[in-house]
Formats: structure tokens, C-alpha cells, sequence
């Protein structure tokens, strides 16, 4: 089968032909209909931790099973899957108390094991999620993780309550569908972003106010609106800076992004107005249920459009220069 893998550091993705994978006890295998492109597979390209090589990449994948593994109940051949990226093996002290996202049995689908960008793809079927009717495949992949991530880190994370008003730094794959989640929750939405275009998509995805990036003055003026919740998707220095000086007294800042791997602490500001600030990482398997379950329902549209995958050096490149609005889905030709 053709699969685009991940060769080393700074290096394109390279089409290969390997062996189609088969399932071992307790997992499927699924063939992709539709594999999300996010941002982090720029940063895995950048060297951002060491993987594994050739990996196929690709961490938000949809497609329907074709084998079942030894001891797999609850799945059909053909059925439609979302795949549960972190992959978690469900009984580990993490799973335990509801931190599955951070299991450390993983790998993670395409992040440490071989992923979507391929057409078949071998899971734990624990991570196989079941897509409601009416959810078409390139939203059920990106929901895997560019729904999934914003609503665990605004609603489970940042603890974002109706009334209350966010500020969300950063309007790509992620930051877009948060203006929805953001919304869902009854905030008062101002999203920032350094783009004109990508001010006026989360205008049309529903944020109230938007604030050009670019703009220092403007952007720092947002304290005095007293943020409860700043999200940060993004997360270099610059933003991280800018969330800890306008949250509120009392406020949170959600980090999301791995634009840096260090950056600021405005420490007064915790001592003295206690900011909290907390990282988010991905969601949990019920969490991805409940994100496919609002875009069945229509609550949340995620912004997504579907290219071949054999595009896909060119929409990483496209991603990097900003060029991707929302969401890109690959869709393996034949
Ligand atoms: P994206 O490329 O689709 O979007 C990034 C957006 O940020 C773009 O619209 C860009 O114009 C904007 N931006 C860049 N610099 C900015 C700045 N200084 N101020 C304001 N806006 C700025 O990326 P994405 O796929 O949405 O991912 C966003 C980040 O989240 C990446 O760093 C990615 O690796 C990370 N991520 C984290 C998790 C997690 O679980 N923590 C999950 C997925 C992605
Ligand atoms: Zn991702």
C-alpha cells in the first residue's frame, strides 16, 4: 500500500510502498478515508522530540474497519471509525483517573506508531470510535484532534463557563474550531490572529470581537476587558508573554501550542493576582465522543476541505506559510 513517511528532521515526506499492517490481539485495522493535516506534524518535521524512522505520520485519521484482531467485540467490518490519536490502553494509573490522554502506553497513532497518511492504518480497536450518521469522514478525522484539543482545553482545562469572556490567541486548525467551542460554552468570544483572512473566518465562525495580532497596543488594551480564560494556540514567547498580561485577576491561561519549548513567567502576576496557567494536552476517548456527537448535531461545523493525499508535502508547505484556512483532510487516491 502507499504510505507518506516521516524520513528525519527538515526533510519532505517520502512516498513509499510498504506492506499493508495487519491486526494483532486486541486491535483493527482501518482503512483511511480521511487523515487531518495539523501543525504538529510541522513541528515533528521542525525535530521538535525524536521519532521513530520511516514513521508514517498523520494523527487524525477516519476511515472504516477492514480487519478485526484476535478478542475484538463491539466493531463491524465497514463500520466508520474516528481514531483516538493518544491510543491509551484504557487500565494504566493515568486511564485510571481520567487522564487518558497522557497514557504512556501509546504510541500514539502516526505520532510514534505508523498513522493515517496511508490507506490503511492499525490501531488498538479501544481507539476506534465509532462516527454518528450523518458525520462525513474528513470532519470525523479532524474532530480527532482539531475539535478534540480546543474543546478538552476550553471546556475540561480552562473550565470556561457561559458568561464568561475568552480570548483565543491563534486561529488555524485548532483556533478556529475553538471560536465554535468557545461559543458553545456561552463565552463572549475575542480571537486574535496575525492574518486579516483568518480574523474574518473567525468572525464568520462567530467570535464577537477580533483583534489584529499585529497590533501590540490594541492586543495589551485587552487587559482592561478582563479575560476569565486566554488560550493560547500558539504558545511562542511572544504569546505566552501576552497571555499571562491580560488574563484577568484570578484568571487562567490555557497553553495549547508548541510554538516554543521555554518561554516567559511573569511571576508577580501569579503571587500577587493569582493567574493560574495550565497546559492542555489532546482530550479523552469519551471527550472525542461527545465533539462527534456535537457535529452530528450541528453545534459545532468544523472548517475542513479534502485534498489527495499525494498533496501532501504541499499542504504542509501551504500550512507553514499560512495559507491553510481551517483544516486540510487528505483522502487516499483509488
Ligand atoms: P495552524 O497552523 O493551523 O494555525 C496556527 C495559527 O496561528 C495561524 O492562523 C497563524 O496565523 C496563527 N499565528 C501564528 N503566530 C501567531 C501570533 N504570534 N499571534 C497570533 N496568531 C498567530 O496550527 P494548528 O494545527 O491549529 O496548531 C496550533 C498549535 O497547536 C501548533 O503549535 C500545534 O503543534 C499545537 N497543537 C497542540 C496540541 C495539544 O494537544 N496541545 C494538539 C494539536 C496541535
Ligand atoms: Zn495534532
Amino acid at each position: 500500500m502507499q504510505a507518506w513517511r516521516y524520513v528525519g528532521s527538515h526533510q519532505p515526506l517520502e512516498r513509499q510502498e510498504i506492506e499493508r499492517p495487519r491486526p494483532g490481539p486486541g486491535e483493527v485495522v482501518v482503512q483511511v478515508r480521511a487523515a487531518g493535516v495539523c501543525h504538529s506534524d510541522l513541528h515533528v518535521l521542525e525535530g521538535i522530540a525524536p521519532f521513530p524512522t520511516p514513521m508514517t505520520l498523520g494523527h487524525e485519521g477516519c476511515g472504516t474497519v477492514a480487519e478485526i484482531g484476535p478478542g475484538v467485540t463491539g466493531l463491524e467490518p465497514g463500520q466508520l471509525v474516528a481514531l483516538y490519536g493518544p491510543n491509551s490502553e484504557g487500565d494504566c494509573r493515568f486511564c485510571r483517573r481520567g487522564e487518558e490522554n497522557l497514557c504512556p502506553a501509546g504510541p500514539a497513532i502516526g505520532l510514534g506508531i505508523d498513522g493515517a497518511y496511508a490507506e490503511f492504518v492499525r490501531c488498538r480497536a479501544r481507539s476506534a470510535i465509532p462516527v454518528p450518521d450523518g458525520v462525513e469522514p474528513a470532519a470525523a478525522a479532524v474532530a480527532t484532534d482539531a475539535v478534540l484539543t480546543p474543546y478538552h482545553a476550553l471546556k475540561g482545562v480552562g473550565r470556561l463557563r457561559a458568561g464568561e469572556t475568552a480570548v483565543l490567541i491563534g486561529l488555524g486548525g485548532l483556533g478556529m474550531n475553538a471560536v465554535e467551542i468557545a461559543r458553545l460554552l456561552g463565552a463572549y468570544v475575542i480571537a486574535v490572529d496575525l492574518l486579516p483572512e483568518k480574523l474574518e473566518q473567525a468572525r464568520a465562525a462567530g467570535a464577537h470581537e477580533t483583534i489584529d495580532g499585529r497590533d501590540q497596543a490594541t492586543v495589551a488594551a485587552l487587559a482592561a476587558r478582563e479575560p476569565d480564560v486566554v488560550a493560547d494556540f500558539v504558545a511562542l514567547e511572544a504569546t505566552v508573554q501576552t497571555a499571562q498580561q491580560i488574563v484577568r485577576p484570578g484568571g487562567r491561561v490555557v497553553l495549547v501550542g508548541l510554538g516554543a519549548t521555554t518561554g516567559p513567567l511573569l511571576t508577580f502576576r501569579y503571587g500577587a493576582q493569582q493567574i493560574a496557567a495550565q497546559g492542555s494536552f489532546w482530550g479523552t476517548s469519551q471527550e472525542l465522543r461527545e465533539v462527534l456527537d456535537l457535529i452530528a448535531r450541528g453545534a459545532i461545523r468544523p472548517p475542513v476541505h479534502t485534498e489527495p493525499l499525494g498533496a501532501v508535502n504541499d499542504v504542509l508547505d501551504r500550512l507553514r506559510r499560512g495559507e491553510v484556512a481551517g483544516r486540510v483532510a487528505l483522502v487516499p487516491e483509488g
